[in-house]
C-alpha cells in the first residue's frame, strides 16, 4: 500500500462525497490522531506527516468502518460529554450532547441542603451524567443504576479512568433501589417502536434498549413518574430526558400524578428536551401549617 500523508488524507472527502455515510473532516482529523497516537492538534498542524504503513493500513480499516455506518464514537471508543473524555462501547448509548441539558438543569436546580445532596441517575449506561454531576459535585452521594451489566461495567471503567465516586447499583428502573433522594434524573429509552428515526442507519449500532420505549415512546418514562416518589425526599426534584414531541405528555403523566412546579425546557435546537417536577411529599405542610395553596382544589 501506497504510503500518504496527513494531509493527503484529510483530502478524503473529495474521493468519499456522495456517499452515504461519508465522513466529515472532523471525523477524519479524530481517526488520524487516533492511528497516530497523537492529538487533533498534531494532526491540524502536520499535513506532511508520512504515516508508516501500520498506520496507514489501520487507518484505512477505520474509515472503512466510518464509511459501513458506524458511529465514529463506537470506532475511537471514546467520546466527550461534559468535557469528559468517556469510554464508550456498543454496550451503551453514544451520549449526546442535547443531554448536556439533563445536567445543567440538575445543577441550576441543585438542592441547597447542609449534609450531602443524594442523586440517583436510572438507566446510567456509559455514566456520562451521572460523572457530569460527579465531576461538578465531587461531595453528593451519587447512585446510577442499569439494566445492562454490560454497560455497568464501562460506566465503572469510567468513574474509575476519571477518578469520580459514583455508586453503581444493576436494577431494573427503582427495583433494586433502596432510599430516599433529593433528585432523580434519567435520559431513559423514548423513542417509539414504529418512529422511522429507529431505522437511522446510525442507530443500528447502538443498543436497542437505551432507545426504544413501546408504542408511543413513553413506557420508561411513564413508570419512572409513577415509582419515583416512593424514592424521592419531600420537595425531591424528577428530571427527564424526553423526545422533542413529548413535552406535553411528560407534563400530563407528572400533573396526574400529584407533581408540582412542572416546567418544560428546551435544548440548543429550541427543541422540548427535558421536564420536571418536583415532588411535595405526603405530609408537607407550609410554615404555618396549613396545606400549600397548589393543594387545594380549585
Ligand atoms: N435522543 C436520542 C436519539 O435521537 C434518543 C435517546 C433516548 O431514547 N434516550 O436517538
Amino acid at each position: 500500500m501506497e504510503r500518504r500523508t496527513i494531509g493527503d488524507c484529510l483530502r478524503q472527502p473529495l474521493l468519499t462525497s456522495g456517499h452515504p455515510s461519508a465522513p466529515g473532516r472532523l471525523d477524519l482529523e479524530l481517526l488520524l490522531a487516533s492511528v497516530t497516537g497523537r492529538n487533533r492538534g498534531f494532526v491540524l498542524a502536520h499535513p506532511e506527516y508520512l504515516l508508516s504503513y501500520n498506520e496507514s493500513r489501520l487507518y484505512h480499516q477505520l474509515l472503512e468502518r466510518r464509511l459501513q455506518g458506524e458511529p465514529l464514537a463506537y470506532i475511537l471508543g471514546y467520546r466527550e460529554f461534559w468535557g469528559l473524555t468517556l469510554k464508550v462501547t456498543p454496550a451503551v448509548l453514544i451520549p449526546r450532547p442535547d443531554t448536556e441539558l439533563l445536567v445543567e438543569q440538575a445543577l441550576a436546580h441543585w438542592p441547597e441542603q447542609s449534609r450531602a445532596v443524594t442523586v440517583l441517575e436510572l438507566g446510567t449506561g456509559s455514566g456520562a451524567i451521572a460523572l457530569a454531576l460527579a465531576s461538578e459535585h465531587p461531595e453528593a452521594q451519587i447512585t446510577a443504576s442499569d439494566l445492562s451489566t454490560a454497560a455497568l461495567a464501562v460506566a465503572r471503567q469510567n468513574a474509575a479512568n476519571l477518578g469520580l465516586r459514583v455508586r453503581f447499583v444493576h436494577s431494573d428502573w427503582f427495583d433494586a433501589i433502596s432510599g430516599r433522594f433529593d433528585l432523580i434524573l434519567s435520559n431513559p429509552p423514548y423513542v417509539a417502536v414504529d418512529d422511522p428515526h429507529l431505522r437511522d442507519p446510525a442507530l443500528q449500532h447502538e443498543p436497542r434498549m437505551a432507545l426504544q420505549a413501546g408504542p408511543r415512546g413513553l413506557n420508561a418514562i411513564a413508570r419512572i413518574i409513577r415509582e419515583a416518589p416512593d424514592h424521592l425526599r419531600p420537595d425531591g426534584l424528577l428530571l427527564l430526558e424526553h423526545g422533542h414531541d413529548q413535552g406535553a405528555a411528560v407534563r400530563q403523566l407528572l400533573a396526574n400524578k400529584g407533581y408540582q412546579n412542572i416546567q418544560t425546557l428546551q435544548d440548543l435546537g429550541n427543541s422540548d428536551r427535558v421536564t420536571l417536577g418536583c415532588w411535595p411529599g405526603a405530609e408537607r405542610h407550609t410554615e404555618d401549617g396549613a396545606l400549600p395553596k397548589s393543594w387545594t382544589s380549585s
